[in-house]
């Protein structure tokens, strides 16, 4: 791939690092509130065990686009970027524009899903 395409993808890719970043903060600060408020009253056990849990699913989602961005900027580094990661053809660029931290073709990643080993 040409180092100005390059260029943007990594810039998108920074971008969607720092919305992430900014989002898990929300989450981590969510979290305090709700730990300050459950102090003064615990109130339904039961819908505080759902909140926990909603807000670890989301923290771990957060953490793994974060992941999936990191490893993308690494294969920018090491010019494997924009190459599927299951079969090694090109990820066409219209599927990066979208999804800039995508590691494989539509096609490998219908299979994985299927399969069970991505969501
Ligand atoms: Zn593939």
């Amino acid at each position: 791939m040409r180092q100005d395409r390059l260029e943007k993808y990594r810039k998108m890719l920074l971008e969607m690092r720092q919305e992430y970043q900014a989002e898990l903060q929300k989450v981590s600060n969510e979290e305090k509130n709700r730990d300050r408020t459950e102090a003064k009253d615990s109130v339904d056990q039961a819908d505080s065990n759902y909140s926990v849990d909603y807000q670890m699913a989301r923290t771990e989602k957060i953490n793994r686009g974060i992941k999936e961005v990191d490893e993308a900027l690494n294969r920018i580094r090491n010019g494997e970027y924009g190459v599927c990661q299951v079969c090694g053809d090109e990820i066409p660029e219209g599927r990066l524009q979208v999804r800039p931290n995508a590691l494989y073709c539509a096609q490998c990643k219908e299979d994985l899903e299927k399969r069970g080993e991505i969501k």
